[in-house]
């Protein structure tokens, strides 16, 4: 791409988020966020789920006014939506009702374009994006990776100066999506794609590596920069490259950094209960536990090399391995997997042993669990409604986040024996808990 003395395309600074909770607290999602944007490159905002991703990339479009800081637009600040900042969201957002070739031309009707001009573009568009032949189709006859592709010639039919990406490639299957990217990039290096910089959100490290020219890498409470690659490599890039395979173990460890030395655990949440949680299933945790006892890795694994062997993508493996660290049974560090004493004792004991140990680090590591119980206990009818937590988990995160947390708890109390939940009633109960 060519080098840009211009003046950037974007800059964020110093940019805050917070959302207002209560009287006591606000939950501060994004703070002091910078970054700058060129024309001719692909940025990748990389992070895990929860640190802020799709927040700042609203606050680019102009969606969303941040708490402080501003958003400079060609060198203006940014007051309302940007003009030539187009959007391709994770699930596609089409309208049923309409055909291929409506759903494209609805992101020029704002523009006031006149209709033969709209036609012409949006033709244009859905031939560039290989969805030529289907204008007249609706979304629902259309498999997810060309409904995605509609996604994108929608966003591309205005010829934004800057394409935002949320994520566009998560919600399809492994093959969709490399062939989705593939073309993409194509068409990027062809300099056949109407946009002049492209930033894109994803927590899929390999992704990022095979897209971006540039990766910033964000940290989670509260969701910053806390550091930035260059990816040197000319496309189409080689997933096996030694140098491609280089960055993505570098990418871990950068993920993975301990932010305070000698620290086990993230910094908590200013409100124990809301630390989200990842609804990670107990047979995971136990098979990622018993893996790693075994040979070759005996108690230590590199987590690139383990997701290579147990063919998980980054974002399936480290909500795994960090929950493991929540409740100490393994410490994850700079790239690596390592057993606790308690994780090996977890490993050589039985069911019964292994459902006491995980209530024990339950109770001592995850205050919501803790809560739920305490709760149960002082009622006389042993029962609460799941209501009361889920609003309670709202307070401090979106809602999604609250369902996942109270789907983790769930699962994870009924297997300690901890608590029961009751599906049809939404409550939680003591039946069949210890
Ligand atoms: P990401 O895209 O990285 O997964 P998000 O930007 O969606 O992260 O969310 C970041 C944090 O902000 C999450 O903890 C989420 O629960 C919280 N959050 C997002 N939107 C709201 C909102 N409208 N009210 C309260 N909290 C929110
Ligand atoms: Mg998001």
């Amino acid at each position: 791409m060519d080098t840009i003395i211009a003046p950037p395309l974007l800059e964020v600074k110093a940019c805050r988020q917070s959302y207002h909770k209560d009287a006591s607290a606000d939950l501060i999602v994004l703070d002091d966020v910078n970054l700058s944007l060129h024309g001719g490159e692909i940025v990748g905002l990389l992070g895990k789920s929860g640190s802020g991703k799709s927040t700042l990339l609203r606050i680019v479009s102009g969606l969303l006014a941040p708490t402080a800081g501003e958003v400079l637009w060609h060198g203006a600040k940014l007051r309302g939506p940007a003009a030539g900042v187009a959007m391709v969201f994770q699930s596609f957002a089409l309208f049923p009702w309409l055909t291929v070739q409506e759903n494209v031309e609805i992101g020029l009707e704002a523009q006031g374009i006149a209709r033969a001009e709209r036609e012409r573009r949006a033709e244009e568009a859905i031939a560039l994006i290989g969805l030529g032949g289907y204008e007249s189709a609706y979304p629902k006859e259309l498999s997810g990776g060309m409904r995605q592709r509609v996604g994108l010639a929608r966003a591309l039919v205005v010829h934004p100066d800057l394409l935002l990406m949320d994520e566009p490639f998560s919600a399809l299957d492994v093959l969709t999506a490399e062939t989705l990217r593939t073309d993409l990039i194509d068409l990027w290096s062809e300099g056949k794609l109407p946009v002049k910089a492209i930033l894109m959100v994803t927590h899929n490290i390999e992704e990022a590596v095979l897209m971006c020219d540039r990766i910033l890498v964000f940290s989670s409470n509260p969701g910053r920069v806390a550091s930035e690659l260059r990816v040197d490599l000319p496309h189409p890039r080689n997933r096996l490259d030694p140098v491609f395979t280089q960055k993505v173990d570098d990418i871990y460890g950068l993920m993975t950094r301990r932010t305070t030395p000698g620290r086990a655990q993230a910094v908590p949440a200013a409100v124990p209960i809301a630390t989200p949680l990842h609804p990670v299933s107990t047979n995971l945790l136990a098979g990622l536990i018993e893996t790693l006892v075994a040979a070759p890795y005996d108690g230590r694994a590199a987590l690139p090399a383990l997701a290579a062997a147990l063919q998980l993508e980054a974002d399936e493996l480290l909500p795994i391995a960090e929950t493991l660290q929540t409740l100490r049974l393994a410490d994850v560090a700079e790239g690596d997997i390592l057993l606790t004493e308690d994780g090996r004792r977890f490993a050589a004991t039985d069911t019964e042993a292994r459902k006491q140990q995980f209530a024990t680090a339950l109770r001592a590591h995850v205050p919501l669990a803790v809560m739920i119980r305490q709760v149960l206990d002082e009622r006389w009818n042993h029962r609460a409604p799941a209501l009361r937590f889920r609003d309670e988990l709202e307070d401090h995160m979106s809602p999604d986040y609250a369902e996942e947390t109270l789907r983790a708890v769930i699962s994870w109390g009924r297997y300690a024996e901890l608590f029961s939940y009751d599906e049809e009633a939404d409550q939680f109960t003591l039946e069949d808990a210890e």
